[in-house]
């Protein structure tokens, strides 16, 4: 009798394990109250962050995590600046969507009027006396419009970087954006207004514009979370896994950024490896922490790793989850050629398990969380997943748009990572 009816028994156990280990409708469950208008984009405005954070203590509670620091959260305050009421534009006559068809810069000042453009294009650059009429008083309650960046670029580097760093004083810029429209997080207010547009949205050059915009510039308090589970042959060796639960908020009172897979999908799998973790227990000590106001430049886990809970260390590997919500090409390790061997520990893990298409390696980047760590000698890995998913730090990275299509695989290759220890 041949031992292949065994085998095929032997993997539908197999299979059945895994379908137990991962819990996908817990991590949607997680990843939809995460972008949901309770939490205001998990930024600055209507206490979003600090509602997110409160929801994510819950969870940690519930899952059985022991609390670290002051009940699971290590607080710090930074400067940022908010737009917690309007943010309005019309052109000609027309009311466009904040968010969708128009964004302010990340910093923009506090503005409120109607101003006449004027349009930058190359002949007008080419013609050394228009240019210079540029730098009259006129130009000061005027909007500069600029489109194709790039083509006068090549064409006149000097005139244009004039335009752009606004030497002349115009009261603001105004860009067309062929392609999508991508917004951020500042700690300081920028010099000058600068609007931008999506070019299908201006059917022709723009004569007048009429925009307001309230800006705040506060002092905002905020706050790391951070749980654990107690291993139990190295309890005294940890292993983070950690998740920015922070995105850009709302520009204005309608545009929200929901931050789906910016982070709500990695905070959903750290969850999730919480969950599992806490049922099967690890050798060594797990550190789970979602990091605060990573979008205003790492300042979470910069703050960690000044103001460490665990010491420095004590910690053997930081796994960092950002961007988990697809996975169809693959998942990148950035840091994977700095640690080589982890790197192919990693790759050995995801063969056995057939779980990702492709393990890819990049070096040192300050893209993450893991950053602060690396930089202090912590090993230290952050992992994103690629495939087919284009909104990124805009309106449209919303729940609904979240596949999870290899969501139970890389969750599974993570599983088996940490417990390969
Ligand atoms: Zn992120």
């Amino acid at each position: 009798m041949s031992s292949k009816p065994y085998i095929l028994l032997l993997s539908f156990f197999i299979c059945q394990l895994k379908l137990i280990a991962q819990n996908l409708p817990y991590a949607k469950g997680i990843c939809k109250m995460l972008c949901s208008d309770e939490f205001s984009g998990r930024g600055y405005v209507n206490d979003g962050d600090a509602l997110a954070a409160q929801f994510i203590r819950t969870q940690m509670k519930e899952i059985g995590l022991k609390p670290m620091a002051d009940n699971y959260f290590q607080k710090f305050g930074f400067e940022v600046v908010c737009y917690p009421e309007r943010v309005q534009l019309n052109v000609d006559g027309n009311d466009l969507f904040p968010g969708k068809d128009f964004i302010i810069n990340p910093g923009c000042t506090g503005i409120n009027g109607t101003f006449s453009t004027i349009k930058i294009d190359s002949a007008l650059l080419d013609n050394t006396s228009q240019y210079n009429l540029l730098f009259s008083a006129k130009t000061r309650n005027c909007f500069l419009v600029v489109d194709q960046v790039k083509e006068l670029k090549l064409l006149h580097p000097e005139r244009i970087n004039a335009i752009l760093t606004n030497q002349v004083h115009a009261k603001g810029l105004l860009y067309c954006k062929k392609e999508k429209l991508t917004w951020g997080v500042a700690q300081h207010f920028a010099d000058f207004p600068i609007v931008s547009i999506l070019k299908p949205v201006l059917q022709n050059q723009p004569l007048v514009i009429d925009l307001k915009v309230d800006a705040e510039f506060k002092l905002h308090q905020t706050q790391n979370i951070l749980g654990k589970i107690t291993g139990k042959k190295y309890p005294d060796s940890v292993i983070v896994v950690s998740a920015h639960y922070d995105h850009l908020g709302m520009m204005g009172s309608f545009a929200k950024f929901p931050g789906a897979n910016d982070n709500a999908s990695g905070v959903a799998m750290m969850l999730d490896l919480a969950k599992h973790f806490s049922k099967k227990g690890s050798d060594y000590t797990l550190l789970f922490v979602a990091f605060a106001a990573e979008e205003a430049g790492l300042l979470g886990s910069l703050y960690y790793t000044e103001n460490p809970i665990v010491p420095l260390q004590q910690i053997k590997l930081l796994l960092n989850l950002d961007l988990m919500s697809t996975g169809d090409k693959g998942m990148m390790v950035v840091n994977g050629t700095e640690f080589p061997d982890l790197f192919e520990q990693l790759k050995f893990q995801n063969s056995i398990g057939s779980y990702l298409p492709s393990i890819q390696a990049r070096g040192k980047s300050a893209n993450s969380d893991h950053y602060y760590f690396s930089e202090k000698g912590v090993q230290a890995l952050f992992f994103y997943l690629m495939g087919e998913y284009h909104a990124y730090h805009d309106v449209e990275d919303d729940y609904e748009a979240l596949t999870f299509s290899k969501y139970n695989e890389s969750f599974e290759l993570i599983a088996d990572f940490i417990a390969s220890f």
